[in-house]
C-alpha cells in the first residue's frame, strides 16, 4: 500500500491553519506544521501552533525569516535563523508534547541541495537530538492553488512512499485540502505522520544519510 505524509510549512496563519487543523480533524489524520519563527513568536499565531500540537500533530522549526537557505548564510546569520525560531518554540519543548525535536531547513520552492544546511547548524542538530525533515514531492500549491491537487495526486503516485510539503498560507490552495486527502484515500493511500527514511539525513540527532549533499562548506 503506498504510503503519504503530510506536512504544512511556513505558517501559523490564522486565516488558514486553523482550517487546515479542522480538515485533518474530519479525516483524523496527524501532520507536522513546520513554522516560521518570525510567525510564531506572535501569541496570536503560537496559540494556533499550540493547537496544532494539542490536536496531535507535530511542530517543527522551518527558520525564524524564510529568507536566504542556511548554507548562503555566514555561521552567525544562520545559527540565528535556527537559535531565534528554538526560542520562539520553547513552549513546545519542556511540555513534552512530541517525541522528537523537529527541523526543516528552506530550500527555495523546495530545491534539495547543498544550499540547504550550515556546518554550524548540523553540529547544532547533533548536539541537540534534532531529526532533520527534508522531502520528496513539492506539488507547488502556492503557485497554482487551484490545480494543484491534480499534480500532487500523479507525484504521490509515482513512488512508494511520498513525504508532502503544502502550505498553509492564504493562498486559497487549502480549500483543496480535503478533496486531496480524500482522493488519496480513494487511491488506497496510506496516511502516516512518520518519514520516509530518505527524507532524514539526520535522526534523533545521529547523522544517518550522507551529509555534504545538503551541507554547505564551512
Ligand atoms: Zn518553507
Amino acid at each position: 500500500m503506498p504510503k503519504v505524509t503530510l506536512t504544512f510549512d511556513n505558517g501559523p496563519e490564522p486565516l488558514v491553519t486553523p482550517q487546515v487543523l479542522d480538515c485533518l480533524a474530519q479525516h483524523d489524520l496527524k501532520a507536522t506544521f513546520f513554522v516560521l519563527g518570525k510567525k510564531v513568536i506572535e501569541p496570536a499565531r503560537a496559540r494556533i501552533a499550540q493547537r496544532a500540537s494539542a490536536d496531535g500533530h507535530r511542530i517543527g522549526n522551518h527558520t525564524f525569516t524564510h529568507t536566504t537557505p542556511l548554507g548562503e548564510l555566514d555561521r552567525t546569520a544562520a545559527l540565528a535563523e535556527f537559535d531565534r525560531t528554538e526560542r520562539a518554540l520553547e513552549w513546545l519543548l519542556p511540555a513534552g508534547a512530541q517525541p522528537r525535536r523537529l527541523f526543516r531547513p528552506y530550500g527555495g520552492s523546495g530545491a534539495l541541495g547543498p544550499h540547504l544546511l550550515h556546518p554550524a547548524v548540523v553540529e547544532k542538530l547533533e548536539a541537540g537530538g534534532y531529526t532533520c525533515v527534508l522531502w520528496n514531492s513539492v506539488p507547488g500549491d502556492w503557485r497554482d492553488p487551484d490545480q494543484w491537487v491534480n499534480r500532487a495526486l500523479e507525484d504521490c503516485r509515482s513512488r512508494p512512499w511520498s513525504l508532502v510539503v503544502l502550505h498553509d498560507l492564504p493562498t486559497g490552495a487549502m480549500a483543496h485540502l480535503d478533496e486531496f486527502i480524500r482522493r488519496l484515500f480513494d487511491d488506497g493511500v496510506e496516511l502516516t505522520q512518520e518519514y520516509p527514511s530518505d527524507c532524514v539525513p539526520l535522526l534523533d540527532g545521529k547523522i544517518v544519510l550522507p551529509m555534504a549533499q545538503y551541507t554547505s562548506k564551512p
